[in-house]
């Protein structure tokens, strides 16, 4: 069964929360889910919202008592740990700014393991902010001391997926559960259905998306926040495609080709995203060719670049025509631009 994690990216007030909450249980009658709200910010910049700190664990306590449902929260500190836990708080989540820091992930195990009296019922682990693979794999070993289930939560990198990453993980640690983020992964509301297909096509094993009752009015990644209805539209196609393929598809089907799929595409993304800045630089060279009377063209130049794409293609044992056709391509589309 899938996991659904869904609320705002931070508890604003007490009637933010309730009213997302509200909002939700009625959109979701028929899908259980998790309620999630930031209670303490890990900003970029310290002259946005942070949170509005423990005050609000009462809020998440309401919304458990009032709707029955579960719910969740962020944890940067020990001390968060301690305070979340004594508040009744049932699922801990690691941030990604967090989860690139191993003595943080290491202090928040040894609070969990010190908290005998109260337990999150699973911890979940963000990636960490950059590509690391080996380190969100550290992660969620080190959180298996504190002997709570694990759920790893792919969030991205710079609002992009991680499909190599994410892929890297779930080879090595096919038992743990990993959830899809698209909220933090594109960092757009307009991405987030096209993402949440990805739950099924890749196998995953739930999603976290961030719902607000006002988006446009979030104090807190307002871009990325979508209405409760939204979530519902964004849902219901993918939701009966699940129940469609929990009848028709075998247990378990492999989805390796998907997975594979969705690391080209990644690839192929930033394949594009290098090639626009270099035509971008191509043009400031253009610029500056002008400037100082050079011609477009500089032959020399152009078979240094050759000469040196030629020994890369060698290492990496790619046909050389096909390094020589690729490059004479960008390097006739850059003169174009220079003329
Ligand atoms: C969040 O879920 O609100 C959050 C801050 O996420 P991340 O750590 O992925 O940026
Ligand atoms: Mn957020």
């Amino acid at each position: 069964m899938a996991t659904y994690i869904f609320g705002p990216c931070s508890a604003e007030s007490r009637e933010q929360v309730l009213r997302t909450a509200h909002e939700l249980k009625q959109v979701c009658a028929n899908t259980p889910f998790i309620f999630r709200a930031g209670v303490w910010k890990p900003r970029t910049n310290p002259n946005t919202f942070q949170g509005i700190g423990e005050e609000a664990l009462a809020w998440l306590q309401e919304v458990q008592q009032t709707f029955g449902l579960e719910v969740a929260t962020e944890v940067a500190t020990p001390e968060h740990v301690v305070k979340a836990l004594g508040a009744g708080i049932d699922y801990l989540w690691i941030g990604a700014r967090t989860s690139a820091n191993p003595i943080a992930v290491q202090a928040i195990c040894d609070a969990l393991k010190a908290n005998v009296n109260a337990k999150s019922k699973a911890i979940l682990i963000k990636n960490p902010v950059n590509a690391d693979a080996a380190l969100w794999l550290g992660n969620i070993e080190r959180l298996e001391q504190t002997a709570i289930p694990v759920i790893a939560v792919h969030r991205g990198c710079n609002h992009k997926p991680c499909w190599s990453m994410a892929h890297t993980v779930r080879l090595a640690r096919p038992d743990i559960p990993m959830l899809l983020d698209p909220s933090h992964l594109s960092g757009d509301a307009e991405q987030i259905p096209a993402l949440l297909k990805k739950v099924q096509e890749l196998g995953l094993d739930g999603a976290m998306v961030e719902v607000h009752c006002c988006p446009e009015e979030a104090l807190s990644d307002a871009k990325q926040q979508i209405s409760p209805i939204r979530l519902r539209d964004s849902l219901d196609p993918i939701l009966s495609r699940l129940c469609l393929a929990s009848l028709i598809c075998p247990p378990n089907p492999s989805k390796e080709l998907e997975w594979l799929r969705a690391e080209i595409d990644e690839l192929d993304d930033q394949l594009w995203d290098t090639i626009a800045r270099r035509m971008e630089v191509s043009s400031r060279i253009g610029e500056w060719k002008k400037a100082h009377n050079v011609a477009p063209l500089q032959p020399e130049r152009f078979r240094q670049i050759l000469a040196a794409r030629q020994l890369w293609a060698q290492k990496s044992g790619i046909d050389a025509a096909f390094v020589e056709q690729i490059f004479d391509l960008i390097h006739s589309e850059s003169l174009k631009r220079q003329e």
